[in-house]
């Protein structure tokens, strides 16, 4: 489909490894950015994230990702992104590119649809990680030139709001009456907003965030406890999120107060007591008000909230998790129980993963746990990864465990769906967690096997393997003083091997850890972390099992498929969308649990397997336009 858009920017060819740029802040991830905040991190913490701007991804299947993503961000014209807010609020567009002439964008950005302005939001996030990411300066001009037209329609409205829709949205959610997510879609531009702070240091961003932050407490502040129920049985995001991050850089306590106002009892209270209350209710709603839970823990050492935090971690990984790492069916939990049931076409909400991959981050950074990374790197890997199409650049929606069902993917212009949204960042950051620092020590930790240089603190680390198709990593470490270089050691990796500087080192450390390297001077790390063939069962169901070869789960391509949203009239129906799968595909398989590398013959390729039946089973992340199977019934 749409190829067009690679012609149309140079960016496709960008992202050389740009010098690191100065000690750009970073995040509200403990760790990060705390020269940009007034409260600063109070949690003990036993990891740090790097800074996202100390990283460079080397060539790779990961790194084509983000330069194909990098290509669709820059050929959306800034003009017509903002089109919706300006015509809302009656700011004169008609100057060049205004709307005299804008082509109006489709999908959830159209003028018709109550959350219009959401993408902007994440496109501002997105713009200012690209920035941080690669250096280039496109991404920032982008971003500027966004905040910009933002900052003139908040002005035209004069009391702080900002939205591509009348704030009567936010008077029907006041009243109780129905409406789309008006609070969800006012996160994203919030966040947006603050990330252009954070990350590309605009200052007029903050300005635009905080007028947003002061009209969300006047609007708020005096409302009863019956209304402020009433609204948040409606979907809102990472608001309190957004507001407690204000509410760090800025020390204005009000912000902290508009956080609390969505504190959702009926949710949190009960993860508090480590009670799974989850029912059928709707999993992309719910994570973000964990989120808000984990980051007010970091800013106030809340112990319920980290209680919250984790054990809604811990019932998410049992029994509502697929072996890929993502979550949901048809958006809403399911009954454990029921797993093997809810192996649908709508599974997997993209969102979902983003938000938990945020939570793992957060926990992992109080913990240092290795267990968080097995989840990152799966959830990164098999889901994150697969979602975008490398033909064309698009994303997918949900990902489907229904055995015959394919990836359906948007289009340019004409869908903007939440996934689309949270997609942008998602293949912007992939270099936020390869490297993260040990609290005690500063020592770096390599969480992630992907080609990268870090340079921080006059440590540079320059990481190079073919990892998955290689177990095998090369690290080649520059320290000026004496440094210790943790290596993740993955409880899918029976037996490490590790040599520095030619000389084999002895592994004391058990899988599920970290191997710690001293390293002084130039040191040439490499580490092999052989991998096997293992089976995963559908939540307890051996009739239904999945196969995995290291973290990568490996899915059986049983047949190609058009997309179907390359017509126009049918761009939006991913929600009902029939999958027509035919009967008789080969979607069972004889695998013997305790030794599943059997069921499968080599090929050339050290991923792509055979199967007795001539099935070809490959990484589901390189499976497009193809039906597939990833629970083979046994
Ligand atoms: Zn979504």
């Amino acid at each position: 489909m749409q190829r067009h858009f690679f012609l149309s920017c140079t960016i496709a060819a960008l992202l050389p490894i740009a010098p690191v740029t100065t000690a750009e802040a970073q995040s509200v991830y403990p760790g990060l950015f705390s020269e940009k905040m007034k409260i600063q991190n109070q949690a003990e913490c036993k990891s740090e994230a790097v800074p996202l701007s100390s990283v460079r991804l080397l060539p790779s299947r990961v790194r084509e990702n983000m330069e194909r993503d990098s290509a669709w961000m820059m050929s959306l014209d800034a003009n017509r992104l903002v089109h919706s807010f300006q015509t809302t609020a009656g700011v004169w567009a008609g100057k060049e590119g205004g709307y005299m002439t804008v082509k109006k964008l489709g999908g959830w950005e159209s003028l018709d649809c109550e959350l219009r302005g959401h993408a902007v939001g994440h496109l501002m996030s997105a713009l200012s990680l690209m920035y941080a990411a690669t250096g280039e300066k496109c991404f920032k001009s982008k971003g500027d030139s966004i905040v910009a037209a933002l900052k003139e329609v908040q002005e035209e409205n004069g009391n702080g709001y900002l939205s591509a829709w009348p704030e009567g949205l936010i008077h029907r959610n006041m009243q109780g009456k129905g409406v789309w997510a008006p609070w969800y879609t006012l996160h994203k531009i919030l966040a947006g907003l603050i990330d252009q702070y954070l990350y590309a240091s605009n200052d007029d961003a903050l300005t635009v965030a905080t007028g947003m932050g002061d009209w969300a407490y006047n609007k708020l502040h005096a409302l009863s406890d019956s209304t402020r129920r009433l609204m948040i049985r409606n979907e809102f995001g990472g608001f309190p999120e957004a507001m407690y991050n204000l509410y760090a850089i800025t020390g204005n306590d009000e912000y902290k107060q508009v956080a609390k106002f969505f504190y959702h009892n009926d949710v949190i209270d009960p993860l508090k007591q480590r009670k799974e209350y989850f029912g059928t209710k709707h999993t992309n709603t719910f994570i973000p008000k964990v989120l808000a839970e984990a980051r007010l823990y970091e800013i106030s050492k809340d112990a319920g909230s980290r209680t919250a935090s984790e054990f809604f971690y811990e019932r998410m990984m049992k029994g509502h998790t697929f072996v890929t790492g993502c979550s949901s069916d048809k958006e809403h939990f399911l009954n454990p129980k029921d797993f093997t049931k809810h192996l649908s076409g709508y599974t997997g909400e993209t969102c979902c993963t983003y938000n938990m991959l945020k939570l793992a981050r957060h926990l992992f950074s109080w913990t240092a746990d290795e267990s968080f990374m097995e989840y990152y790197e799966r959830a990164l890997f098999n889901q994150i990864l697969g979602q975008q199409d490398p033909q064309t650049g698009m994303v997918h929606y949900f990902q489907p465990m229904l055995s015959g069902a394919y990836k359906l993917y948007s289009t340019p212009e004409n869908s903007f769906w939440c996934c689309v949204g949270s997609g942008f960042e998602n293949h912007a950051k992939y270099g936020e967690m390869i490297y993260s620092r040990n609290t005690a020590d500063k020592g770096i930790m390599v969480n992630l096997f992907i080609p990268s240089k870090l340079t921080l603190d006059g440590v540079s680390i320059r990481q190079e393997t073919a990892f998955p198709n290689s177990s095998q990593t090369t690290i080649d470490v520059k320290a000026a003083k004496a440094t210790t270089v943790y290596l993740r050691y993955p409880e899918w990796c029976k037996k490490a091997s590790v040599k520095v500087n030619g000389k084999s080192v002895s592994v004391k450390q058990q899988p599920g850890s970290y191997i710690p390297v001293a390293v002084k001077g130039n040191a040439k790390i490499i580490a092999d972390f052989p991998m096997s063939i293992t089976a995963e069962n559908a939540n307890g169901d051996d009739s239904r099992v999945a196969l995995l070869k290291g973290p990568i789960v490996l899915a059986g391509e049983l047949g190609a498929v058009e997309n179907p949203f390359s017509d126009p009239k049918k761009y939006n129906d991913y929600y009902t969308f029939d999958f027509q799968v035919p009967d008789g595909l080969p979607v069972s398989l004889d695998i013997d649990l305790k030794n599943p590398g059997k069921s499968l013959l080599p090929t050339a390729n050290p991923m792509v397997f055979k199967t007795k039946t001539g099935v070809t089973v490959s990484p589901l992340y390189d499976i497009h336009h193809q039906r597939y199977v990833v629970y083979w019934q046994r």
